[in-house]
């Protein structure tokens, strides 16, 4: 049985709407793209753009749902007035800028009866899925994540990112996260941290994670920003069945058995699971990577470095 696509908004479009949404939305039959809501005067090609949501809600065609990619903190105000509009919400990661307007939000969600997703694109990264598989079952003896790279190459001139609720260099470690607590069979929880924030900005440019699982599994995280040449996005457990070794960010898996390197599907599997749960009327709001991340701010020790300068 064929049905008529899900027509889609898309509001913010900066670097992560233009590099993935819309060709992730492009290739899904499941959705067509009817908006666009943006402050910059223009958007794409024949498809309607508004300024801001009010207008699209106003004056917009018919919409069924909307992908939200702006910055985290303008995201829980757009996020409750889509939903009280009766649109199914996409969130981009982190889901909110702080843990309880994601909390407040699914409940919103749950009173309208409308999709709610909390998207975690790394989760959709090639190995990830084949790593929880192998997991199942093993001993888990240590992990070790080491997420370096180059907030330079990476984020240039994202002010917001620096600012309060921008999450600095959780940002990308919370992409870790996410997968972290996806593939261990068990909870995990932070014990200690220590964050290190440029003198001039609100916001770490490094941390150290001690984490562990209810097992009693130490779970260690190296996250910095600072890092030039060779970048690392490397998750590694060791296992009573030997090492499992996810690297780039999740789309290389080496195990005992040899390594398997897959194209990039990250944002066309997003897109097929909130297809999914708008059909099936369901949510999928999962706080655990943004609760860790908020027990660093809560638990952890601060140190203040030197200036970052764009
Ligand atoms: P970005 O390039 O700075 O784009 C964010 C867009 O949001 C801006 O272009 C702007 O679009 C809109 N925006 C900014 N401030 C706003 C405000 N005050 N009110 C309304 N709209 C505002 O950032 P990004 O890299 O695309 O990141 C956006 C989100 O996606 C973040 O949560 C980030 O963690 C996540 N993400 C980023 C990446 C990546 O590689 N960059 C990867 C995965 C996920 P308009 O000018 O069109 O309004």
């Amino acid at each position: 049985m064929s049905m008529a696509p899900i027509r889609l908004a898309v509001q913010g479009i900066g670097k992560i709407a233009r590099d993935q949404h819309f060709p992730a939305i492009a290739a899904n039959p499941a959705f067509r793209l009817a908006a666009t809501v943006s402050r910059q005067p223009a958007g794409l090609d024949g498809v309607p753009h508004f300024s801001d949501l009010e207008a699209l809600i106003a004056q917009g065609p018919a919409i069924d749902a909307i992908a939200l990619c702006t910055p985290p903190q303008v995201r829980y105000p757009l996020a409750a007035r889509a939903i009280e509009a009766g649109l199914r919400v996409f969130l981009e990661k982190p889901p909110g800028a702080t843990l309880s307007e994601v909390v407040a939000l699914r409940s919103l969600a749950d009173a309208a009866g409308v999709t709610l997703f909390a998207s975690w694109h790394s989760r959709y990264a090639a190995g990830v899925e084949p790593a929880r598989q192998w997991l199942a079952g093993r001993r888990i003896e240590k992990v070790s994540i080491i997420w370096r790279e180059d907030v330079r190459v990476w984020h240039p001139g994202q002010d917001w990112i620096w600012q309060p609720g921008g999450l600095g260099v959780f940002d990308p470690g919370i992409n870790a996260l996410s997968i972290l607590t996806h593939i261990l069979p068990e909870p995990v929880y932070l014990k200690d941290a220590t964050l290190q924030f440029p003198q001039n900005r609100a916001a770490p440019i490094a941390a150290d994670l001690h984490l562990a699982d209810t097992l009693g599994t130490p779970i260690h995280m190296d996250l910095d920003w600072r890092q030039t040449g060779p970048q690392s996005w490397d998750i590694i457990v060791e296992t009573d069945a030997g090492r499992l070794h996810l690297a780039k960010g999740g789309a290389v898996l080496t195990l005992p058995a040899g390594t398997q390197e897959n194209p990039d599907i990250e944002y066309p599997g997003l897109y097929a699971r909130f297809a999914d749960l708008i059909r099936a009327g369901l949510s999928d709001v999962d706080t655990a990577p943004l609760c860790i991340v908020a027990d660093s701010f809560l638990r952890g020790n601060r140190k203040t470095v030197e200036p970052f300068d764009d």
